[in-house]
């Protein structure tokens, strides 16, 4: 029971890595409140966790309005009186398009759900975590940092890296934690065939060759297990750190 007495926020839970990262989380004694924009699924998650004796709570809510998250932090607020954990989970990949295949909207929209919603959520929690003098923000960022992505997706990850190092830093002296989660390539929604028939396969490949993918897939549960270490007070003692979860693809 490694988050026993925490109160979490976990976004994009209605799937995928987020979907499993609410389930360990509430397996190790959270209380919860999920976060995406579909009900149906976030319900059948949420409901899944309370069957099993669990504690979560439903935010139907879409990151990239800022009205929306100030108001899913105010509801964790109001149902549980406090938040420790934040993981800034909820994300859309980019389809693998190079800088003179991106439009500016696309751009917009990559940035606005993959990078802002970060700032977003992080500032709202912050407003109650700082009184508390405690709190650890986990950010899932990607391998698709290193440029092994579309042009929008890789500066928004690489940019969730360098923004949680620069919120480590900031509120390390009162007890605050901000790492980032890097998964390789993990059977997702994301992440299924289908999904990556819309990619860009010439630039995928080209990427390709600069990872190698005859490693074994990471799977939901080993991205939950390295998002739940820095939740966790296992980590007490790190912060400002990217953890990268895919079998050394990227070695
Ligand atoms: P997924 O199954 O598609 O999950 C993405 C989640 O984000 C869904 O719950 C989705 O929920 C939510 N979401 C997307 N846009 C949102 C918005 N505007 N507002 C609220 N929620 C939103 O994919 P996943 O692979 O688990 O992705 C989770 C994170 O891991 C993402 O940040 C992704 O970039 C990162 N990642 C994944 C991989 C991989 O190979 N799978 C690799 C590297 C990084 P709704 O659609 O219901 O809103």
């Amino acid at each position: 029971m490694r988050l026993a007495g925490k109160v979490a926020i976990v976004t994009g839970a209605s799937s995928g890595i987020g979907a499993e990262t609410a389930k360990v989380f509430a397996q190790e004694g959270a209380k919860l409140l999920v976060v995406a924009r579909r009900k149906e699924k976030l319900e059948a998650v949420a409901k899944e966790i309370t069957d099993a004796g669990g504690t979560c709570k439903v935010f139907i809510g879409d990151v990239t309005k800022e009205a929306d998250c100030i108001k899913a932090v105010e509801e964790t607020i109001a149902a549980y009186g406090q938040v420790d954990v934040l993981v800034n989970n909820a994300g859309i990949a980019d389809k693998h398009r190079p800088i003179d295949d991106c439009s500016s909207e696309w751009w917009d929209h990559v940035i606005l759900t993959d990078q802002t919603s970060v700032y977003y959520m992080s500032r709202e929690a912050l407003k109650y975590m700082v009184p508390q003098k405690s709190g650890s923000i986990v950010n899932i960022a990607s391998i698709g940092a290193r440029g092994l992505a579309g042009i929008s997706y890789s500066a928004a990850k690489a940019a969730v890296i360098s923004m949680s190092k620069n919120i480590a830093l900031e509120f390390a002296p009162i007890g605050i934690r901000c790492n980032t989660v890097s998964p390789g390539p993990t059977p997702t929604e994301l992440n299924t065939p289908e999904a990556m028939a819309t990619f860009n396969m010439g630039f995928a490949d080209h990427c390709a060759q600069h990872m190698n993918l005859s490693l074994p897939e990471s799977n939901v549960n080993d991205q939950a297990k390295a998002i739940l270490f820095f939740a966790s007070d296992d980590s007490k003692a790190v912060t400002g750190q990217d953890l990268i979860v895919d079998h050394g693809t990227t070695l």
